[in-house]
Parts: C-alpha cells; sequence; structure tokens
C-alpha cells in the first residue's frame, strides 16, 4: 500500500460480515473460557485482549495504522503525546541513566526532561538543534541511552538534521527517539532516515481537528538492544516470569515492553473512543497535510512582505536558515505552523492577535481551524529568559497555526489585524 491508502484503510482487515467502519471496542475486560488460556496471556505466551489497560483492539487497530505510516515494527497508543514521550525514555533508562535532548523540543517535553525525569534521578543535557556532529560526540557518556529530537519543533521551528543526529547515536550504540508530531509521516518518516523511535502527539495533526488527546510511541524494529547496554530489555523481567523481550520478542522487543510493562505499570492508555476519532483523522492526514502546507506558505510569504512584520520563521521561505535541510527531509512541506515577529515587541504581538477574527487564540495548535498562541506568556511561561533564547522563543513572537480555511480568507483575516499593531 501506498502512504495514502494506508491512511485509510492500513491496520483494520475486516473479515465476513464484520462491520466496514473500525468498530469502538469500549469494554475495560474481556472472556476466555479457561483460567489456562488467561493465564498464558499473562505470562506473554499467547497473544490476545484480557484487560484495556493492556490492550485494546480499537486501539490496537489504530496503533498498527500509525506504524504502518511511519514504518515501523509496531506502535503503541498513549493518552497523550506527554505519555508517549515519558515511555519513549522509561522503558530504557532509569536512575542514573543520562539522555542527550535537543534544546528545542515543545515546552511540555521540556519540563518533563527537565523537571520530573531529572526529580526522578534521569540525568539530560540539552544541545542545540544545528549542533555538529563532533560536538555531539562530545556529549556521550557511558551511561548515555538514549537521543531525543523533534523533527520540526513547536513552537521554533527548527529543523533537525536527523540522519547527522542518528549516525551520532548509532555509533555511540545508542537509539534515536525522534518527535515526529509536526511534520506527521505524510511529510517525514525518521525511521526512513535511521530514526529507532518515533513518537507522537496524535492530539494535533493526526486526529487534526482538536477533538481527542493521545499520543503513540512506534518503534523502528531496527535497532539492535543487545549491542549497546540495555538491561532493561536484554534481562530477565521478573514481573513476567524472568522474559528477556530481546530473546522472546526480537525486532518487537522495544515496543513489547511498553505496551506490557509500562503501559501495564503506569496506566497512561488512550480511551477506545479517542482512539476511532484519531482513526477517523488519520483516514485524511494525507489530504489535509498538503492544504497545511499550501496555506501556510502562502500566509508566509504575505506576512514576509507587511510592514508591521518584525520577521517570519517557515522552513519553506527560500530566507529561512532551514530551507534546504526542510527540502532535505520534507520536500513536500513541512507543517503548517509559522512563527512570526510582531512589530512593536509584546504588547504589538499582543495587539495583532487580539485584533484577529478568523483566527481564534487557543492553546492548542495542528488542526483543521487556523489558530494564534503567543508562547511567551503561555505555553513556555515557565521558562527563565535564558531558556527562552535556547528553545528560540522571542518576547514579540507569535505562533500561527494555519488551518485548512481558504487561504485568501486567513490573509484577509492577518492583514487587517497587522493594520491595528
Ligand atoms: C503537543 C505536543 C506534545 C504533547 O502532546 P499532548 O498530546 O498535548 O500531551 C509533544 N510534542 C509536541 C511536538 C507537541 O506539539
Amino acid at each position: 500500500m501506498k502512504l495514502d491508502t494506508k491512511c485509510v484503510q492500513a491496520g483494520y482487515e475486516p473479515k465476513n460480515g464484520d462491520p466496514r467502519v473500525l468498530p469502538i471496542v469500549q469494554s475495560t475486560t474481556f472472556v476466555y473460557d479457561t483460567a489456562e488460556t488467561m493465564g498464558k496471556l499473562f505470562d506473554l505466551e499467547a497473544d490476545g485482549f484480557f484487560y484495556t489497560r493492556l490492550a485494546n483492539p480499537t486501539l490496537d487497530t489504530v496503533a498498527k495504522k500509525i506504524a504502518a505510516l511511519e514504518g515501523g515494527v509496531g506502535a503503541m497508543l498513549t493518552a497523550s503525546g506527554q505519555a508517549a514521550s515519558l515511555i519513549s525514555i522509561t522503558n530504557i533508562a532509569k536512575t542514573g541513566d543520562h539522555i542527550i535532548a535537543s534544546a528545542a523540543i515543545y515546552g511540555g517535553t521540556f519540563n518533563l526532561f527537565n523537571k520530573t525525569l531529572r526529580d526522578l534521578g534521569i540525568d539530560f543535557d540539552f544541545v542545540s538543534p544545528t549542533i555538529s556532529a563532533d560536538e555531539l560526540a562530545a556529549c556521550f557518556k557511558p551511561n548515555t541511552k538514549a537521543v531525543f529530537i523533534e523533527t520540526v519543533t513547536n513552537p521554533s521551528l527548527d529543523v533537525v538534521d536527523i540522519e547527522m543526529f542518528a549516525k551520532v547515536a548509532h555509533a555511540h550504540k545508542v537509539p534515536l527517539i525522534v518527535d515526529n508530531t509536526f511534520a506527521t509521516p505524510i511529510n517525514c518518516r525518521p525511521i526512513e532516515w535511521g530514526a529507532d523511535i518515533v513518537v507522537h502527539s496524535t492530539s494535533k495533526y493526526m486526529d487534526g481537528h482538536a477533538v481527542a488527546l493521545g499520543g503513540v510511541v512506534v518503534d523502528s524494529g531496527n535497532f539492535d538492544w543487545t549491542q549497546g547496554d540495555f538491561p532493561m530489555l536484554t534481562t530477565p523481567d521478573e514481573t513476567y516470569h524472568g522474559v528477556v523481550y530481546t530473546e522472546q520478542f526480537g525486532r518487537s522487543a522495544y515496543i513489547v515492553k511498553c505496551c506490557t510493562h509500562l503501559m501495564r505499570d503506569l496506566g497512561a492508555q488512550q480511551s477506545p473512543q479517542n482512539a476511532f476519532l484519531l482513526n477517523l483523522g488519520l483516514e485524511t492526514l494525507h489530504l489535509r497535510m498538503p492544504r497545511h502546507c499550501a496555506n501556510a506558505q502562502a500566509a508566509a510569504e504575505f506576512l514576509e512582505t507587511n510592514p508591521n512584520v518584525e520577521w517570519v520563521n517557515y522552513p519553506g521561505l527560500p530566507s529561512n536558515k532551514y530551507y534546504d535541510i526542510a527540502k532535505k527531509y520534507m520536500p513536500n512541506g513541512s507543517c503548517g505552523v509559522i512563527s512570526v515577529g510582531i512589530k512593536g515587541g509584546k504588547e504589538g504581538a499582543a495587539r495583532f492577535m487580539e485584533a484577529l477574527k478568523l483566527a481564534k487564540i487557543v492553546i492548542h495548535v495542528a488542526d483543521a481551524r487556523t489558530c494564534v498562541l503567543h508562547p511567551a506568556t503561555t505555553t513556555h511561561r515557565q521558562l527563565s529568559e535564558q531558556q527562552l533564547i535556547d528553545a528560540g522563543i522571542a518576547p514579540n513572537m507569535i505562533r500561527l497555526s494555519v488551518g485548512i480555511e481558504d487561504p485568501e480568507d486567513i490573509i484577509a483575516d492577518l492583514k487587517q489585524a497587522l493594520e491595528q499593531v
């Protein structure tokens, strides 16, 4: 199947007489005839569903579709993007371990890493998204377990050299984890560039309509955990009668451990209803993404010529420092999000935002409706002045998430609001 067909059809294979549309299996639990069959499920000796916190047919089907889109061996849905990032790290790292992460990552991910996971004893080094291979290599320690980056960052729109990060990570026998939320597999498939694990906030373009919170972890199946130092995958798990994930599950070791161990213990499961809504979104992802990109391109080009605009940051503009690298990794466009610096500082940005009519002020980003946000006073308000600069966030920066309306209406709204700055 080609990518567009996978969006519509992958994952769900109805048999004779089954519903044509993926059913919502709204049941926490599943019936078995004997204790023995159930025991086998508990010991991971048989495949099947017994409790929705561990697995559910609706979730499983949607996860399969996303794995197919990203080109992975398996995937696991989570209750949110945050849960996906949390599990992607804690599946292989614990107290005393070290992670290298790009400094240009989503603010929520930064807090999760820099505060919560640090408090739990995992050490982080944050590096520039434009770090050189040599500088990156110098950041590795004997206890480094992963490198974490974001394809196109929310909201600074940095584009990272995925291939370089993957090469350096692999040279140090650790996996590369990529948050691919903004690009989506329609515009970039990090596994094709060497990424080992891909995570998403499906709350954004994948759902696409701002109706269902969710996340996903995708395993490429390509990383050889036995070559590095990953005892959590290569030594017996006593909670499953000594199963060794790499021995029993081979290429799927990482994702099986995510589903059976961490989801069991952390319980950050997505609801079947949300997975159903996510699946509806995925069915049109291949149609929506090109429109988001085309509209954003038109809006960015308009903004760049307006006298009340100080700067425009969009990887699709030839003036952008990431133009070439974005063309390499995302030849069909990056995403629908633009960041723009409005004249008049923080106040100018606020006046512009409040004058918009079609574009509404919301925290959310990356759905069908055009929306705006002022990160310095909202999503990133907990960051210090220096952390804001490191994350590429200026006080007058507005994040504009361009929807799939008619581009002329979007531009007319921007134009009238800029006249009021
Ligand atoms: C929103 C977002 C997240 C967090 O996802 P939630 O679904 O809100 O928990 C993670 N990464 C990126 C890039 C995001 O935009």
